[in-house]
């Protein structure tokens, strides 16, 4: 299938020397983890290339959570997560696998995916056809076209603040919006009375709402 984002995950390509690196962690009990003893000697390798990883799907995911769509920029590591979408807990193989990695907000993956794996069709053959969309129950930040299938619209104005998710009728759809509890970002702080008003009609307010502020500042 067609890679939904860029830069293309075909475009990623580990150095000879990354790849020795990952190939020495992938030997030992927990891999991803820089601060184990046995890993000492590659610690300094190994950041960078879990850097590299989250620049990379930044990028891909234009610096929104993979799965909420929350802005991440600038957020840093008390925000932001390098998120793997088989658990590396379980699926020890895919850990520097960089097709089951992606960012997410510290929310979707603490909160709500923790070591889950609920949202895979089958764990048994999960491993085997990892790259394949239709083993997952939800939006794969990898395979799957997130904003395709939900629409998130956010504005702020200070301590107004409008989030609003436009759900399609696609089973995966749903799922994402409710494994990650969507509703509960919802908000509408410009209304006084919450609920009720369509995607459009909240867009709309907001671009008049912006308009009429540029132009203000255009007079003044
Ligand atoms: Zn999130």
């Amino acid at each position: 299938m067609t890679d939904p984002y860029l830069p293309l995950l075909d475009s990623f390509d580990w150095s000879e020397e990354e790849r020795e690196v990952i190939d020495t962690a992938l030997a030992h009990d927990d891999p991803w983890d820089d601060g184990a003893p046995e890993l000492r000697g590659i610690k300094e390798q190994l950041k960078l290339i879990k850097k590299r990883i989250q620049r990379f799907h930044l990028d891909r995911q234009g610096s929104t959570c993979c799965y909420c769509r929350t802005n991440l920029q600038g957020g840093g590591p008390f925000m932001i997560d390098r998120e793997h979408i088989l658990p590396k807990s379980k699926f020890r193989k895919l850990t520097y696998t960089i097709s089951n990695l992606s960012v997410s907000c510290k929310r979707c993956n603490l909160q709500f995916k923790k070591n889950r794996i609920d949202f895979v069709v089958d764990p048994k053959t999960v491993e085997a056809k990892h790259d394949k969309s239709d083993q997952y129950l939800f939006a794969h930040p990898n395979f799957d076209h997130l904003d395709d299938l939900i629409e998130r619209l956010s504005v702020q104005a200070n301590r107004k603040v409008v989030v609003t998710y436009k759900v399609s009728n696609h089973p995966k759809a749903t799922f994402t919006y409710e494994y990650f509890n969507l509703k509960e970002l919802e908000v509408d702080s410009f209304q006084e009375t919450q609920g009720g008003r369509s995607l459009d009609e909240v867009e709309q307010e907001v671009r008049m709402m912006l308009s009429l502020e540029l132009q203000d500042r255009q007079a003044k």
